[in-house]
């Protein structure tokens, strides 16, 4: 590094790294190089974390990407496991519903909703403080020699010897790889909120749900500690403004079943954001010599599936163990070769989703009938190949 405190590559006698971005897949990435003593440096363009942010749900298979990174009990135990749930109607008849024995048997254990702001501070602490440096966007980068360059913001450079992009879905490092990237409105937008009450004393509504609708749809997983982290979307065109939006949220649904109501009344305004719902071209390569992509810069997805997150942590996982044996540059060509299929079709299926969202109303109804009527086994032999222990390689 020319700048920075990591240790130097003579010290550690392991390559110095760059990693754009302290998100969820630089983050987890950083720590599993720091164990394995690379010298690393986290480039963050906002000035600290976010102070507010929503739930997240870390399905199976993230968790046992994360015990690979040995942090999985940590997260365990600061999320709350959610085993039951479904999907139901805006009037609130169940289409699917399981119970926790049956998910767990087919996932492996129960998925965990937790604060991002704690997700992000666990992931964090697993590095030192030297390593990261705040407001220090990256606006791409030069080869140089073998090394790299990655160009600051500030117009200053930081010198190392492989850089990783994991700058998310707007991706300096991934638009230089590829200048053809293109993003596409999905014809939706999504909330995410956290109220300040649980739904334990609620029965059958308590229930973690997803309620479907014409043009919106609403659900919840309680994050623990008195708190439910909840999503809300609504087909809308790209750049509408709500003007308040829990004012909006809360008139637009407001006979929707309990508790959707007392969620969003039980919700500050600060504890809401919004994002207006893209597809964005997926990576064809991912690496080129000394750089490479993590997380959404490489795969963006659209939410549905609660895989983004997920899939980032895998990718960590696998590039943390790959650094572990081998020189980066031999680990990131091994690295795309083992993730790239597997985060494409992860992609395509959240879009396959997603298109719940968009479609008109008779076909929405059919594809209710087909929710209703497809037998448990077969949803819980495709819920485990998607998101149980298993599905993490
Ligand atoms: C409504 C919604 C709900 C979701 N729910 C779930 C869920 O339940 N489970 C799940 O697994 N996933 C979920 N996701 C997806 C998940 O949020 C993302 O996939 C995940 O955050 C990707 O992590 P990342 O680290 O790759 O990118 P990001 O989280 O986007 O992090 C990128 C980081 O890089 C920084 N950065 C950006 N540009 C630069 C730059 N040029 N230089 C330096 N730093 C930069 C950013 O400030 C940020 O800190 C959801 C997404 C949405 C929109």
């Amino acid at each position: 590094m020319t700048s920075g405190g990591s240790p130097s590559a003579a010290t550690s006698g392991r390559p110095s790294i760059g990693i754009a971005g302290a998100g969820i897949a630089g983050l987890a990435l950083a720590g599993a190089l720091h164990r394995s003593g690379y010298p690393v440096t986290v480039f963050e363009e906002r000035p600290e974390f976010a102070p507010t942010g929503a739930g997240i749900t870390i399905w199976p298979n993230a968790l046992a990407a994360l015990d690979s990174l040995g942090l999985g009990d940590r997260i365990r135990a600061a999320g709350n496991p959610v085993g039951a749930g479904g999907i139901r109607t805006a009037d609130g008849r169940w289409l699917r519903r399981m119970d926790r024995a049956r998910i767990e048997a087919a996932l492996g254990e129960p998925l965990i909703a937790i604060h991002r702001v704690e997700l992000i501070e666990l992931l964090a602490e697993a590095i030192g403080t030297n390593d990261l440096r705040f407001s220090a966007g990256v606006t791409g980068f030069k080869p140089n020699g073998g090394r790299v360059k990655a160009l600051l913001a500030d117009g200053t450079t930081a010198e190392v010897d492989a850089l990783i992009g994991a700058d998310g879905f707007r991706s300096a490092i991934a638009r230089q790889l590829q200048p053809d990237i293109r993003e596409r409105y999905a014809g939706y937008t999504a909330w995410r909120g956290v109220a300040e009450t649980d739904t334990a004393h609620l029965g059958d509504d308590g229930e973690p749900a997803e309620f479907w609708g014409r043009r919106h749809q609403f659900g919840f997983v309680p994050l623990g500690r008195g708190r439910t982290y909840w999503f809300a979307t609504e087909t809308a065109p790209a750049a509408t403004t709500f003007g308040d939006d829990l004012d909006h949220l809360r008139s637009t649904l407001h006979d929707w079943p309990s508790p959707v109501a007392a969620l969003l009344d039980a919700t500050a305004c600060g504890a809401i954001s919004r994002h207006d719902i893209y597809d964005r071209t997926v990576a064809r390569r991912w690496s080129a010599g000394a750089v490479t992509l993590v997380g959404d810069a490489a795969h963006p997805m659209r939410p549905h599936l609660g895989q983004g997150g997920c899939q980032a942590l895998e990718d960590a996982a696998i590039l943390g163990r790959l650094c572990e044996g081998s020189a980066p540059l031999d680990a990131f060509a091994e690295y795309e070769r083992l993730r790239q299929r597997r985060a494409r079709r992860y992609v395509r299926l959240s879009a396959l989703a997603g298109r719940t969202n968009s479609l008109p109303w008779p076909l929405q109804g059919a594809l209710h009938q087909v929710i209703r009527t497809i037998p448990d086994k077969l949803a819980l032999r495709q819920l485990s190949a998607v998101s149980g222990r298993k599905a993490f390689r």
